[in-house]
């Protein structure tokens, strides 16, 4: 159910993965509501950066730890908070295969500790899970109800089964714990913040396009994803912390693009001479990718307000002026 916004003035969130992208969107949007953010990030994959702006603000304390291993007995980290987010995990193709270990360890260490601590300070729990929850699905778009298609022992499968492990773990702490949670599956999302360098299509894309490099298209470019823009997923995390909602429950857009379209936006939004190579296809790449955004319509009032055109176009910007 959605209720009016819950989490805001005065209110101290714990949001680990904060100094990544969407983490320190987030962290932004948490800030602008009047909450005291507490980041937890060890910067594996994020940034300073990334939260340079928030660092002397009144209201944000960066703690740089790992949150795999218990947590540090510092002053931000021993008050209760009124609720937890899990946003760290490497989410990157280049990180499924550099840091497969660091990936396990985060998505089923950590998120235990979490959930113990959620537990401890009835604070409400919210997990950051993936579109990879579904593998290669089987059904498209892709409803809530559907248990998904994954490889359990191939190169992705560190983040896919961490992430099914994570939300295991969170409805297993709701029914054995009473804890209150809610589980967000975030769909393909992009903006401002992501790094150039992650392996990741558009980053990826915008980069070359902007060097007049050739775009490295994988496989026939034929595959599809949905893309979000970061606002748009921000504002349905927000949703669901808010609501009472337990999810799981996808977060995206339907704005489905084959990969070659997707290369072609950019290019033109780029004004770049870039051509399209066709690449080897990685193993496992899902072949289509679209949320079913009922339940996120019908139980948090969820409504993506940025098309493609127009969020692309911001992220061209940020990286040209980079
Ligand atoms: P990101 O790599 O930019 O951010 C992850 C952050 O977590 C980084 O700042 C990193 O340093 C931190 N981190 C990782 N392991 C840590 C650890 N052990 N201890 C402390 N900090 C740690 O990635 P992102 O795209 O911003 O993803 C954020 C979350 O959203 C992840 O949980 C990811 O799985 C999820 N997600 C993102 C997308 C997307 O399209 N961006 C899609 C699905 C799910």
């Amino acid at each position: 159910m959605v209720v009016a916004q819950r989490y805001g003035e005065r209110h101290r969130i714990l949001l680990t993965g904060g100094a990544g992208f969407v983490g320190s969107h987030l962290a932004d949007a948490l800030i602008a509501r009047g909450a005291h953010v507490v980041v937890l990030d060890n910067f594996v994959t994020g940034s300073k950066d990334n939260v340079a702006h928030l660092v002397d603000h009144p209201r944000f304390t960066l703690v740089e730890a790992d949150v795999s291993e218990p947590l540090p007995a510092v002053e931000p980290l021993s008050a209760r908070f009124d609720a937890i987010m899990h946003f760290a995990s490497p989410a990157s193709p280049t990180d499924f295969e550099q840091l497969p270990v660091e990936i396990l360890r985060v998505g089923s260490l950590a998120t235990l500790q979490l959930l113990e601590r959620a537990v401890a300070d009835g604070a409400r729990f919210i997990l950051a899970s993936t579109s990879e929850a579904y593998g290669d699905p089987l059904v498209h778009p892709q409803p809530e109800t559907y248990w998904g298609n994954v490889n359990p022992i191939g190169i992705r499968s560190v983040y896919d089964e961490a992430k099914r492990f994570s939300e295991a773990a969170t409805m297993g702490y709701r029914r054995g714990r009473g804890a209150d949670v809610g589980i967000v599956r975030i769909f393909n999302t992009y903006g401002e913040r992501m790094r150039p360098d992650d392996g990741r299509a558009i980053p990826t894309f915008v980069t070359q396009a902007l060097r007049d490099e050739p775009i490295t298209v994988h496989g026939s470019g034929t595959q599809t994803r949905s893309i979000c823009y970061v606002s748009d997923l921000v504002r349905g995390i927000l949703l669901l912390l808010d609501s009472t909602e337990t999810g799981p429950i996808n977060c995206g857009t339907e704005h489905e693009m084959t990969m070659l379209e997707l290369a072609d936006t950019i290019v033109r939004l780029s004004d770049s001479t870039s051509r399209v190579a066709l690449i080897a296809r990685t193993a496992d790449d899902p072949e289509r990718r679209r949320p079913d955004l009922t339940k996120a319509r019908e139980l948090l009032g969820y409504e993506p307000l940025v098309g493609p055109e127009e969020g692309l176009a911001r992220t061209v910007a940020y990286f040209k002026a980079r």
